[in-house]
């Protein structure tokens, strides 16, 4: 049988830490979907056009160890906003979804376009400041030299790239539930979602 939990919001606002807990709990597969998009901007690095390494990812690109970096992160968001990469990645993503034993998706549009029939639809969301404060504290603990001024403008500027882009923008589905994290510890948050989802599952 297969159950889909479809996880959107902002860059950093708690989506993934969410997903891997609610995942785990569940015993069900978790697929990280900006890893595709990272994945295929850092492909643009090598001079693939951005079509190109959309529709040559494998899975061994997803195991590059620059994915985490901003650079990786802005370029996702650049390729992400091209219709056809998007269309490239949609078969993979929808499969993932519906896999037997159930699925965890999280990324922009997985509520909206990639599984809009989607048993659980979350939409979780985080104040600017909290979302940069945890995104900064994971990139210096990777070693990365950056400023929390940097990390605050570089998230606002992907959320406002993808939220304005034509094809799939960030927004919430009609029927998703808002998390708000912003004053939650990421085990408040994780027990709110494993409630809700338990309560959807009868
Ligand atoms: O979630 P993460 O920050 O790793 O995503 C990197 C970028 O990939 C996002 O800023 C967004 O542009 C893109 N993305 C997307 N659709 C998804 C997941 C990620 O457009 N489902």
């Amino acid at each position: 049988m297969s159950f889909c939990i479809a996880i959107d919001g902002p860059a950093a606002a708690g989506k993934g830490t969410i997903s891997k807990a609610v995942a785990k709990h569940f015993g069900f597969a978790h697929l990280d979907t900006g890893l595709l998009y990272r994945a295929t901007g850092a492909k643009t690095f090598e001079g693939l056009t951005p079509i190109e390494a959309a529709e040559s990812l494998t899975a061994k690109d997803l195991e590059r160890d620059d994915l985490r970096s901003g650079d990786a992160g802005q370029a996702a968001s650049r390729v992400a906003a091209v219709p056809e990469v998007r269309a490239a990645l949609v078969d993979f993503q929808q499969a993932f979804a519906r896999r037997e034993g159930g699925a965890v998706l999280d990324g922009r549009d997985i509520g909206t376009v990639i599984c809009p029939d989607a048993e659980v639809k979350l939409y979780v969301i985080a104040s600017d400041e909290v979302r940069a404060t945890r995104r900064h504290k994971e990139l210096v603990a990777k070693g990365e030299d950056i400023s929390l001024e940097a990390v605050l403008e570089d998230l606002r500027e992907r959320d406002e790239r993808d939220a304005a882009r034509a094809t799939a923008p960030l927004k919430p589905a009609d029927d998703a539930t808002v998390i708000d994290t912003t004053e939650m510890s990421i085990d408040e948050a994780v027990a709110q979602v494993i409630a809700l989802i338990e309560a959807r599952r009868g």
